[in-house]
């Protein structure tokens, strides 16, 4: 079985970023820039955007992140992106969730300009990826797709099943593995036989939120799977693959953690890039 090293695979990403950074100085006199805003002092997203700042200077991005208290108001953080939309220093802008229930989260992602939308939640970036056209990629499943073309570089005509259909993984996951020509089936809390839909599987994504959810005997031998899950549990965090049984039959595994987790940071570096790119002529 391979393990898919996703720390690994990070790291070589960032470093290859690196480089990207330093000729693009070298061209443009600029670097790219992303600025994070983050919302109240919820700890895990003070982990994430730690996490995204230190990765971004890292690889040598101008980045930035603007702090406001729970108590903001909305017309204040749409303000903010609506001056950040239009300064040229930036080049991403994300905006960290879950925000605080006053403020309407839709209104916050339809306010970032989709060319610095590094998250890819904008609709129109959304449409374009459904309609595959350029457009940013949101980053966990982008992380996943990276990871799967690594053991596999030729994905035509393979059958993948993903488990779970959220906007931030399962539906643009069928989008990025859709455009390689496999043939993609999206389950959900509704399906009736998850089991039997794993079973047809080449690749399997599971983005679900529940605790080893797929199990040894859903996964063929010849089965890449991905596992997005992250819970926490009494044995630690665990992903939504039984890893010990799904181990012993998968042809290739992510681990959780150390699996797609590093890929995401990895890939909000690339898509800001991308962004800096679109707008250079
Ligand atoms: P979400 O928005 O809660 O969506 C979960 C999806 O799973 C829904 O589509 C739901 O179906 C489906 N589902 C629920 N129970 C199911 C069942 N028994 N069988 C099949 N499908 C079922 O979750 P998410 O935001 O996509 O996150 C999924 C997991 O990924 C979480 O553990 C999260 O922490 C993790 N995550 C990891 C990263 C990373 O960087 N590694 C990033 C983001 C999220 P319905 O639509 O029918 O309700």
């Amino acid at each position: 079985m391979i393990l898919i090293d996703g720390k690994k695979a990070a790291a070589e990403l960032r470093q290859e970023l690196k480089h990207e950074v330093t000729g693009l100085k070298a061209k443009y006199n600029k670097v790219p820039g992303l600025t994070v805003i983050l919302i109240g002092d919820l700890t895990p997203s003070q982990i994430y955007v730690r996490n995204k700042e230190k990765s971004a200077n890292e690889v040598g991005l101008k980045s930035e992140v603007i702090k406001y208290p729970d108590s903001v108001e909305e017309k204040t953080v749409l303000e903010k992106i609506k001056e950040l939309n239009t300064d040229e220093t930036v080049s991403g802008i994300l905006v960290q969730l879950p925000l605080p229930k006053h403020i309407n989260k839709q209104k916050v992602i339809e306010t970032i300009l989709p060319s610095k939308d590094v998250d890819g939640f904008h609709p129109m970036n959304v449409g374009n990826l459904s309609s595959g056209y350029e457009s940013s990629v949101p980053c966990t499943p982008l992380g996943c797709y990276l990871l799967i073309k690594k053991v596999e570089p030729n994905l035509n005509g393979k059958k993948a099943v993903i488990v779970g259909r959220s906007n931030l993984n399962g539906k643009p996951m069928t989008q990025l593995l859709l455009k390689e020509n496999c043939t993609v089936t999206i389950t959900h809390s509704k399906t009736k036989d998850l089991k039997a839909e794993c079973l047809e599987a080449d690749i399997i994504v599971a983005a679900v939120g529940i605790p080893e959810l797929v199990k040894g005997d859903w996964v063929k031998k010849d089965t890449i799977v991905i596992d997005v899950g992250i819970n926490k549990t009494d044995k630690g965090i665990v992903g939504d693959v039984d890893f010990d049984e799904v181990s012993k039959n998968a042809k290739a595994l992510t681990p959780v953690p150390g699996g797609v987790g590093p890929m995401t940071i990895a890939c909000l570096l690339k898509n800001t890039i991308e962004c800096f790119k679109r707008t250079q002529i």
